[in-house]
């Protein structure tokens, strides 16, 4: 939809939802954000210079300033209330720190009111969080994990926007989120998958943790880092609205699944073998940007990793680690020559075998001092 109130001002929304602008007969397109909105757009009308009408995908939007500042007329559908499904596994060294799975749980077709099966979109993904959390709660991260279902997809990223927003204002720190989206249509058998990151520096760092994973574990899937062209429609755009770092695993758009947004969108025309290849993959970059702890191969009381039974070396040791560590300025001056080092495995400084990072409480007492 492209409409010029005058010669040299013309406004456009492109087909990814974008609204752009120019002011001087489109030698420059300036992408526009009107505040409070999804930012997807599909239809702009200017009557004149000033007197312009947006519709987004939930929105009517009016200017009478020529797009200074846009009045917003609401939703343009009835309201329901939608729910996200939040899981969260708690790190143990950076609970602060967040890692975040996610796929949308809604679906629609041409015959939403009654019948929107959704399997590839998003069946495939919202399975493969629901495996990444059955599998991945019998591990320890120093990073917390949430595993997220967004509701409202489908309408506008609704869900997602609403939780990146209040993380945003919360001051949550997410460190990265993985958005599985369409990941169990294959069309040609070349097993194809895409990973849509951007151009933002964190963001591509995650496509590229996941192909770092397909060559580890030789899963067979070529992946594809889209960067300049990203799509922004799934819920990875939310957070990036927000400047968090995202990024989207989808299937080959050049072998688009043709039952998209259909009533037979099921389980009986997917490929069954790339989803579980594509779902591996994303639970397994999931779980490396949370940092797993190792197995625990260290004798507990071993603290030095000296090998044999604990004796006077591991005390010191770890109390030169627990005293640095609590010390805050200037941090790890200890004694140790090699403090300010991370515990690896955890479980070596973890005498007392309460979890976590080694503690006061892991410093054996007086009477176990003298006994070694
Ligand atoms: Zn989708």
């Amino acid at each position: 939809m492209v409409t010029a109130p005058d010669s040299q001002k013309v406004w456009a929304c492109t087909n990814g939802g974008e609204l752009l602008s120019t002011t001087n007969a489109e030698t420059n397109w300036n992408i526009q954000y009107p505040p409070g909105n999804t930012g997807l757009f599909y239809e702009v009308y200017f009557a004149d210079t000033l007197q312009g009408w947006l519709t987004g995908y939930t929105e009517l939007l009016q200017t009478t300033n020529g797009g200074q500042s846009w009045i917003n007329h609401g939703s343009i559908f009835p309201s329901y209330q939608k729910l996200n499904v939040v899981a969260e596994l708690p790190g143990v060294g950076k609970a602060g720190q967040e890692c975040i799975i996610t796929a949308h749980y809604d679906n629609t077709s041409e015959n939403p009111a009654n019948l929107a099966p959704g399997a590839d979109d998003n069946g495939s993904g919202t399975a493969a969080v629901l495996e990444a959390a059955k599998v991945l709660k019998d591990y320890q991260f120093d990073r917390t994990i949430k595993f997220i279902s967004f509701a409202g997809e489908e309408q506008g990223l609704l869900g997602s926007y609403a939780y990146a927003q209040k993380a945003s204002q919360a001051g949550d720190t997410i460190v990265g989120v993985f958005n599985l989206d369409m990941i169990a249509w294959e069309g040609d058998s070349v097993n194809v998958i895409e990973l849509h990151s951007g151009t933002g520096a964190a963001s591509q760092a995650l496509a590229d943790i996941t192909t770092g994973v397909i060559n580890t574990y030789s899963l067979p899937l070529i992946p594809q880092k889209i960067t300049i062209g990203a799509t922004t429609r799934s819920d990875h755009a939310s957070f990036w609205n927000y400047g968090y770092p995202a990024m989207l695993g989808i299937e080959d758009f050049d072998e688009f699944n043709p039952y998209y947004h259909t009533t037979n969108d099921l389980l009986s025309v997917l490929d069954l073998p790339y989803f579980t290849n594509f779902a591996k993959a994303g639970i397994a970059s999931a779980a490396i940007l949370a940092e797993p702890y190792p197995a625990c191969l260290a004798v507990p009381g071993d603290v030095n990793a000296s090998g044999g039974i604990p004796n006077l070396q591991d005390v010191i040791y770890l109390v030169n680690f627990v005293f640095d560590k609590s010390r805050v300025t200037p941090p790890c001056s200890g004694t140790d020559p090699v403090n300010c080092w991370p515990f690896d495995p955890i479980c070596r400084g973890d005498v007392n075998g309460s979890g976590g990072t080694p503690n006061l409480q892991d410093v054996p007492g007086e009477q176990e001092v003298l006994w070694l």
